[in-house]
């Protein structure tokens, strides 16, 4: 968040006919937006505030299993 440049995307003024229409970017939205587009669908991901800057902006980015300890 702190080193990488604020995104600025137009704000939606007009009807958009698509296939799927995403609310919310984070990562959620942001991934099934990716995975629809590389197959070919018509997808529009529609963010409130800005895209990243909720909840998923910042977190802590770690990837865990069923956060589960694994003691051996
Ligand atoms: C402190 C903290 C640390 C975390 N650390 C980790 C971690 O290390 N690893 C991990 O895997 N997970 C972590 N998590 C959990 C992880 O951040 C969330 O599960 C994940 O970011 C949720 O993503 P999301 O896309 O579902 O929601 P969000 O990131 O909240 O995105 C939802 C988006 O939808 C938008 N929105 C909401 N309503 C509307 C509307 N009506 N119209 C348009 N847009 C709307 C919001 O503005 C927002 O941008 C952490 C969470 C917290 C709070």
């Amino acid at each position: 968040m702190a080193s990488t440049t604020e995104t600025q995307y137009p704000t939606l003024n007009e009807d958009l006919k698509v296939n799927v229409a995403i609310i919310g970017g984070g990562i959620t939205g942001i991934s099934s937006a990716y995975m629809l587009n590389k197959e070919g669908i018509n997808t529009a991901i529609i963010e409130a505030e800005r895209i990243f800057q909720g909840t998923t902006g910042h977190m802590t980015a770690k990837i865990t299993s069923q956060h589960g300890p694994i003691v051996k």
